[in-house]
């Protein structure tokens, strides 16, 4: 056996010996910072070392310091898992080593994205002509999407940004609800537009924006125009309601921008797809693969209605790319990186072995478990849930802000589920995701008796 074989070998028994701890390992890992920076750090070596030593070496020393993200018992921000068929599809990929900039960087690349990016439309309810890329996340997304969007309301104001930039040129206003996503202020800082041009529309207890305000805002409004809204909040998982804003956006003449990094996926379920009615309506569309699709790290989606401006934003040219046009797309043409990771064999991979029904139970058996979580921490002593549990989110909180903040604090430490805390109407809360494929009824009564015996101890220790 080579020795490349035999590393690879041996690094497969080193993941999946990881894999099998993911039920009894503690979700929090239990090395300090400076504990990691002792064990992994110190000089640069001065002489190489054997690969498979370092492999072996890098697992142990890192080990302590990996967060059990993997298993069915982490519901932190909105995070996913790995579908087997993708995990190994994403090693594969890391073999090839293909760049995925350019058909010639590797044509079966170009291929699997194109197909992919067909199936996506499909499952999320886009529609068939829009434009795709595939990007590291749904931030990145943003900035595709939101680029297109900067284009093409400026070129109807009669601007051209690829030539003359913003320096000069009309004013862009943005409409976006109060509780959006933060990388949607980010993408449009990147892109030149400052927090001075977001229009902020106010939500409501659930964190949907109102749309009657929204329609103040746009009557207020002539010139470039981007309305943003949500599927999906990320503390609640509540929905805009997407078909007024979509007839709102369209009256006035907006692009309509979606952020839908987990909630665009409820369009795989027949019982869900109501939350999304009116998407379909919209300009532009910002996913993730790497939360709901379950792919690993890291893999975001945009969708364009309209090819000619998502590419007329990301297009460029050199003497020495060589292209085809009779050949599959360059996806440098619509993504912001040039050279690229495959990312679409993971997704392929975990499309082709879900199929339209495998992803369906995904979706809805995350949502089952949420609203089973909810219903079950509901009944502990002094608990709240504080949204209506449309999605896979639920929101929480115990008797006051130091009894949630100690019972957050309890279940972490606990090692039995980890999940993330957040403010909402001025208070601590506790904020679950079901999102991984790994999440089992077990796990979801494991994670209750945990906040169960966190009550217990905090009780016992308050009056003590
Ligand atoms: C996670 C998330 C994002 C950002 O996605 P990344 O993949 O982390 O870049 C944007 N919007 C919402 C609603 C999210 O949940």
């Amino acid at each position: 056996m080579s020795g490349e074989r035999e590393l690879l070998r041996h690094t497969a028994e080193l993941a999946a010996d990881f894999l099998d701890t993911l039920d009894e390992r503690p979700l929090w890992p239990p090395a300090t910072v400076d504990e990691l920076r002792a064990a992994l750090g110190g000089p640069l070596p001065e002489e190489p070392s054997e690969p498979l030593a370092v492999v072996e070496e890098l697992a142990r020393r890192a080990d302590p310091g990996v967060v059990g993200i993997p298993s069915g018992r982490y519901f932190g921000f909105v995070i996913g898992g790995a579908l087997p068929a993708a995990l190994a599809a994403d090693w594969l990929t890391s073999v090839w080593d293909q760049n995925a900039g350019l058909v010639v960087g590797g044509p079966a690349a170009a291929v699997v994205e194109e197909v992919a990016g067909t199936w996506l439309k499909d499952l999320l309810g886009i529609p068939t002509t829009a434009s795709f890329a595939f990007v590291t996340g749904c931030q990145m997304a943003h900035v595709t999407c939101l680029a297109a969007a900067r284009h093409a309301t400026l070129e109807r104001a009669g601007w051209d940004i690829v030539r003359d930039g913003l320096a000069g040129s009309p004013p862009i206003r943005v409409l976006a609800g109060t509780k959006r996503h933060v990388t949607i202020d980010r993408a449009l800082r990147l892109l030149g537009i400052g927090s001075g041009s977001i229009v902020p529309i106010a939500s409501d207890e659930q964190g949907r924006m109102r749309t009657a305000e929204l329609a103040d805002a746009l009557d207020q409004i002539d010139g470039p125009a981007i309305v943003c809204a949500q599927a999906g909040e990320v503390n609640t998982g509540a929905f805009d309601p997407l078909g007024e804003i979509a007839e709102l956006s369209r009256a006035a003449g907006t692009w309509l921008h979606v952020d839908g990094a987990f909630g665009l996926w409820a369009s795989a379920s027949p019982e869900l797809r109501h939350l999304l009615d009116g998407a379909d309506q919209a300009d532009s569309w910002a996913t993730d693969a790497h939360k709901w699709l379950n792919v690993p790290y890291d893999c975001g989606l945009a969708f364009v209605a309209h090819p000619d401006a998502h590419r007329a934003a990301m297009r460029l040219t050199a003497e020495y790319l060589v292209t085809d046009p009779d050949a599959a797309r360059d996806q440098m043409d619509w993504t912001p990186e040039f050279s690229r990771r495959a990312r679409g064999f993971a997704v392929y991979a975990a499309l082709r072995s879900l199929g339209r029904r495998g992803l369906t139970d995904l979706v809805e058996s995350s949502c089952a478990r949420a609203r089973r979580f909810a219903h079950e921490i509901a009944s502990l002593p002094g608990c709240e849930v504080l949204n209506d549990v449309v999605l896979n989110q639920v929101l929480f909180r115990f008797r006051d802000d130091e009894a949630t903040s100690a019972a957050l604090a309890e279940v972490q430490a606990s090692g039995e589920a980890w999940m993330s805390g957040t403010t909402w109407d001025g208070r601590a809360a506790i904020r679950l995701s079901v999102s991984n494929w790994r999440t089992t009824e077990r796990d979801i009564a494991r994670t209750v008796a945990a906040f169960e015996r966190a009550l217990a101890a905090n009780a016992y220790s308050s009056a003590g």
